[in-house]
């Protein structure tokens, strides 16, 4: 397959022929008619937080191998060629079954274990309280315990890369040291810690904030609360949804000066409603609308349901607020994810795995995906 673009760092315009599901060298641009044509191409995405889309719900009882091959398509269409499917707070069986359905189909499907590089479990030891735990449900929240993670890790045959937990949970800070321990990385979020609860996290070895800046009371103390302690602790990396429902833009602008772009990520954070048409949906017993401006609210209400967008949309979004690089922008998407989870670095080199996606951008810092390609395939 022959990908003629340029490439997003140097802006050289080159062939990249791929063979075999690697990129097997480049070449000047040539008369030779490529297969995919861009204005730019680069390493696809990598999100570490996707709890499904159309309908499906990694959470689901129901959770089948059919479906999370769609949803790693429909990723696909949307640039992401890795994913950690999130499963969020619910029952020790529902957990279990989700864990395990991820397990056996990674293991059945090469593909699969291609795109899913990790499993994120965002909950169940977060805050109960109204406004840090968002839409998680209450019920299922509980305070943090090594031995039942040590079940859902064999469940997931060690597949489980990532743990959102609030540091205040009862025995917070002893998980998070176990976990790190075990190399899994830890995130705080859904959390309504304290400043020295926030330090003692950080320093019993939590690596980033989930989707800073949501998740969170709806007021704060204006000097000592949890934000301005995540933000202030170099440390701490921090995700953010950059949707423009989650964020306005001044709050984006702030995170991303403060992190820099080497300590923040993009994550669409995508419900299982993601991509659906605007309507009302009902998710288990709740009643959620999908607005046609693309943002999920439950229904009769502006509370804020979940994400409708994938990460394409969330570098779109970056890349307009003008503050950092096209390069920058599309690495907080890509190698900002993979560094985070400790893979290797991509740059499009002759040698690294086909997984590259195509767009058009122009001086008006706009973004529009033409291709996704992840071995010898094209999604578009
Ligand atoms: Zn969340």
């Amino acid at each position: 397959m022959r990908l003629r673009a340029r490439h997003y760092r140097t802006g050289q315009r080159l062939d990249f022929i791929c063979e075999r599901g690697v990129i097997a060298r480049t070449e000047p641009v040539s008369m030779i008619a490529a297969d995919v044509e861009a204005e730019w191409i680069a390493p696809a995405f990598c999100d570490v937080q996707i709890n499904g889309c159309e309908g499906i719900s990694f959470n689901a009882p129901t959770l089948s191998a059919e479906q999370i091959r769609r949803v790693v398509h429909v990723c696909r269409l949307h640039g992401i060629a890795q994913l950690c499917p999130t499963l969020v707070t619910a029952s020790h069986e529902a957990l279990m079954h989700g864990f395990r359905t991820l397990a056996d189909a990674c293991d059945a499907d090469a593909e699969l274990n291609r795109a899913i590089v990790g499993i994120h479990l965002e909950g169940p030891y977060i805050a109960p309280e109204d406004g840090p735990r968002g839409a998680h449900p209450k019920q299922h929240v509980r305070p943090a315990d090594w031995d039942e993670f040590r079940r859902f890790q064999d469940a997931a045959r060690g597949r489980i890369r990532m743990v959102t937990v609030a540091p205040e949970s009862p025995g917070g800070i002893a998980f998070i040291e176990k976990a790190a321990q075990a190399g899994v990385i830890v995130a705080l979020g859904h959390t309504g810690a304290s400043g020295s609860c926030i330090r003692d996290a950080i320093t019993a070895g939590a690596r980033i904030s989930t989707h800073l800046g949501n998740g969170s009371h709806a007021m704060l103390p204006r000097h000592d609360n949890y934000i301005w302690e995540q933000l202030a602790d170099n440390r701490l990396w921090a995700s953010i949804i950059a949707d423009g429902h989650h964020l306005p833009a001044s709050v984006m602008r702030c995170i991303l000066r403060v992190k820099t772009p080497s300590r923040l990520i993009l994550t669409c954070d995508a419900s299982s409603l993601a991509g659906l048409p605007a309507g009302m949906h009902k998710v288990w017993d709740q009643d959620f609308e999908i607005l046609p401006i693309g943002k999920i609210v439950v229904r009769g209400t502006s509370y804020l349901g979940g994400s409708w967008a994938f990460t394409e949309l969330c570098v779109a979004n970056m890349l307009k607020l003008g503050e950092t690089s096209l390069s920058e922008t599309i690495d907080l998407a890509s190698n900002g994810p993979r560094a985070l989870l400790g893979l290797p670095p991509r740059s499009l080199a002759v040698g690294e795995p086909a997984e590259a996606i195509l767009f058009d951008s122009g001086p008006k810092r706009d973004f529009h995906l033409r291709a996704t390609v992840v071995g010898d395939l094209r999604v578009t």
